[in-house]
């Protein structure tokens, strides 16, 4: 192993040093990743049973990729009632989750009178509104709410604190050209990095527990996911508020823009891993979705998955035993059998945990009391069936 990757395994990389990573082969990058890893995570791999809950798909944003997004009057365009949501998160407790993730498109209200009519006829004024209830009802019903929402001020950021465990976004890339014409996030205005760079610092300045996450294969170089990832550790250096980042690679699916954008491979996908690790501080756990690793109709994604582990992820993220993937509805969760007996071929074990980490729980001034009661009675939810 090089000096440097020595360093990198023992710690986070000096920022000066990081690119210089980009030099080295997979073989030794995932090598130096497993040590830290090992490191920091110890023999426990983690994932968190959850319910999803897809509030609205109508989206302001125009992301290349996105199957998810719908306008009001597409088919499929879809808000979930209050009726709905209860069944969800009583289904969601029933069957054993202990996160209810709120995933949804950005602000809605700001382009749809059809939507802001909907809100107003289930009595509320805005999307967060309807969050800061629904967050409530989870929290009633035994459930940790975490909830992804989009672009938000800051002062949405702390009422929905009040109500969830953890928030998070998507950096996805910091590389300003994926949103010049023909890019994946031209005619997104909510992917400029400026924006969610932001609303990640308005998270640190409040204390929130906050996921992150990058998005390979959307057109950006290697040497840019590296910027990515200094960003978030600079953030976290300075707030000590990032708990995740999840590392998931773009699917092509039919029907959007960017349906003939070659997928990253395997190679991009694991370096990327790793380079997570390296970068990140041990406190910040690495994650990737492993149902997006099959392709439908192809393989099942057990090879890439176990691929995923040797590249360093210590978390597979929430999986559901209730609800589809709503933003990759071509990607079924695998069994969480399955991926047990993946984590036990690598050498590690297998454990639900909580939607926020416990330092966070530990520690006053990141959660709300009412929030850390309901993680409290979570804490010793059994590890579940899904499939
Ligand atoms: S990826 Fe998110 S922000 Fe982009 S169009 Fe889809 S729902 Fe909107």
């Amino acid at each position: 192993m090089s000096a440097l990757l020595d360093l990198a395994a023992a710690g986070p990389v000096p920022r000066d040093l990081a690119h210089g990573l980009l030099a080295s082969p997979r073989g030794a990058l995932e090598a130096a990743a497993r040590a830290r890893r090992a490191r920091a995570r110890g023999d426990v791999t983690t994932y968190s049973p959850k319910v999803f809950l897809p509030l609205t798909n109508l989206c302001r944003n125009a992301c290349g990729y996105c199957s998810f997004r719908r306008n009001p009057d597409e088919p499929g365009a879809w808000t979930m009632s209050p009726d709905e949501v209860r069944t969800f998160l009583e289904a969601g407790r029933a069957t054993g989750c202990t996160e209810a993730l709120f995933c949804l498109g950005d602000t809605p209200e700001s382009f749809s009178t059809s939507y802001r009519e909907l809100l107003r006829s289930f009595g509320h004024g805005s999307t967060v509104d309807y969050l800061v209830a629904s967050g409530s009802l989870a929290l009633d019903l035994g459930l940790l709410p975490h909830t992804n929402a989009g672009v938000l001020s800051r002062a949405d950021l702390v009422r929905l604190r009040a109500v969830n465990a953890s928030q998070g976004l998507m950096l996805e890339s910091t590389a300003d050209h994926l949103g010049l014409p023909g890019g994946a996030h031209y005619g997104a205005p909510d992917k400029a990095p400026a924006v969610r760079l932001a609303v990640h610092e308005s998270a640190g300045v409040e204390r929130i527990p906050f996921t992150s996450g990058l998005l390979v294969g959307i057109g950006e170089q290697e040497a840019e996911r590296v910027d990515t990832l200094l960003a978030i550790a600079d953030l976290h250096a300075t707030y000590g508020h990032i708990q995740e980042v999840i590392v998931q690679r773009f699917t092509s699916r039919p029907g959007v823009r960017m349906a003939a954008w070659p997928e990253p491979d395997q190679e991009a996908v694991c370096r990327a891993v790793a380079l997570a690790r390296l970068i990140l501080p041990d406190e910040v756990s690495v994650q990737a979705p492993p149902n997006l690793s099959a392709r439908p109709g192809e393989h099942d994604g057990v090879a890439e998955n176990r691929a995923l582990l040797a590249a360093g992820i210590d978390d597979f993220g929430g999986i559901s035993p209730l609800t589809p993937d709503f933003i990759n509805p071509r990607h079924a969760w695998p069994h969480v059998d399955a991926l047990g007996a993946l984590c036990a071929e690598g050498g590690s074990t297998l454990r639900p945990r909580l939607p926020v980490h416990a330092r966070f729980l530990d520690e006053p001034g990141w959660v709300a009391d009412r929030v850390r009661a309901v993680a409290a009675s979570c804490a010793g939810a059994p590890a579940l069936e899904v499939g």
